[in-house]
């Protein structure tokens, strides 16, 4: 079977982690997220986790040369052999276009890009409330999606955090960087013809088919 190398795209907030959980679970293929590669090496304590470290906090971009790198690794790690839900990367075209070199050189390509299109409103609510299980990383809405007792994850007991990223300065940072950095992507990948929206302003459960009905007509 060819393999399924699936891009998320949208703001911060949009719900790409999570959608890309489900998308994961239901097609057998990893759930590649970049955040999580460098929260992971920062809390490994790598240097890479450390460079990264003072750019999340600001809600910047870790440069493209170490994020290309981070990433083409984990590509190309045997799990991903039959595909990948990618979600988070690329963030700026010089990532689109390493991600295309990296994959045409191995005979793979990107087979549609999911642009999650979410209001304004309904991203500042959601990262606003977000809380996420420090032990097995499920992650919680205070007001769409609570833990059954609070601060407690239902899954694994763990305790429940937020992201140090998630504070409003931070989170309007990330949400401008977006539209400087990453929005570019829209119309570049759908000028090759891979773009398909999304609408995202409703429940985790309604935006799952709809993504899962492109995939099976595109990939
Ligand atoms: P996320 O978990 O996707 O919201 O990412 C958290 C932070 O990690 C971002 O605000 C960036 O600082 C950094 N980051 C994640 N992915 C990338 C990427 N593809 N390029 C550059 N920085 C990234």
């Amino acid at each position: 079977m060819k393999p399924k190398f699936i891009v998320l795209l949208g703001a911060p907030g949009a719900g790409k982690g999570t959608q890309a959980e489900g998308l994961s679970k239901t097609l057998s293929i990893p759930h590649v997220a970049s955040g999580d590669l460098f929260r992971e090496a920062l809390a490994e304590g790598t240097e890479l986790g450390l460079l990264a470290k003072s750019y999340i906090e600001k809600g910047e971009l870790v440069p493209d040369k170490v994020t290309i790198a981070m990433v083409q690794k984990r590509v190309a790690a045997s799990d991903c052999e039959g595909g990948a839900i990618l979600d988070g990367f690329p963030r700026t075209i010089e990532q689109a276009e390493a991600l295309k070199r990296v994959l045409t050189e191995e005979g793979k390509s990107v087979c549609i890009v999911l642009y999650i299109k979410v209001s304004t409103e309904t991203l500042m609510a959601r990262l606003g409330g977000r809380w996420i299980c420090r032990n097995c990383g499920a992650v919680y809405h205070s007001l769409f999606d609570p833990p059954k007792e609070a601060g407690k994850c239902d899954k694994c007991g763990g305790e429940l955090y937020q992201r140090s990223d998630d504070t409003p300065e931070v989170q309007r940072k990330r949400i401008d960087v977006y539209l400087a950095q990453t929005a570019p992507l829209i119309e570049h990948y759908r000028s090759q013809g891979l773009l398909v929206e999304i609408y995202g302003d409703k429940s985790i459960e309604e935006v799952q088919p709809d993504m899962l009905k492109a995939i099976e007509t595109s990939c």
